[in-house]
């Protein structure tokens, strides 16, 4: 499904029918280069190794001392000790998956690009992004767009 909103057909930025089509061919090079498949394979492989690291961590016992529990106990009840570790690991873990996963964000963002480039339509796609932009963010530190923005700023 692919939904087109009224800012981008009327008002001041309006896209002119080739600049839609450039935005239709990008989405559709998504589609046919299966990056929704693709995401949802690299987020699930990412649970899973959550998953993996919180069963193999289950019995590490320093990470229970943090929490309080006595070094001589032994330690918290079975379901706590997946609270904590999962827990831990969904934080340690995120700060280095997330820029991986954006990282994958940004290149199917530039295949998708290719994509609607090879059917003619790079440069009303430029001008359809150009557009797009002004006015969303007025005022962007560079290092926001460095480690949070999916797709790159045009001009
Ligand atoms: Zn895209």
């Amino acid at each position: 499904m692919l939904y087109i909103g009224e800012s981008l057909l009327n008002g001041d930025s309006a896209l002119r029918l080739n600049e839609l089509l450039g935005v239709i061919a990008h989405e559709l090079g998504h589609w046919r280069l299966h990056h929704l498949v693709l995401t949802y394979l690299a987020v699930e492989a990412g649970l899973l190794g959550l998953v993996l690291a919180t069963y193999l961590l289950r019995y590490f016992h320093p990470l229970y001392t943090v929490f309080g529990y006595s070094s001589k106990s032994n330690g918290p009840w079975l379901p706590t000790r997946f609270l904590i570790v999962s827990f831990c690991l969904f934080i340690a873990l995120g700060e280095f998956y997330a820029p991986l996963l954006l990282l994958l964000a940004r290149h199917t963002e530039y295949q998708a690009d290719a994509h609607a480039a090879s059917l003619g339509y790079a440069k009303s796609l430029c001008s359809a992004l150009v557009k797009m932009q002004n006015g969303t963010f007025l005022v962007m530190d560079p290092l926001f767009k460095v480690l949070l923005l999916q797709s790159p700023i045009p001009g």
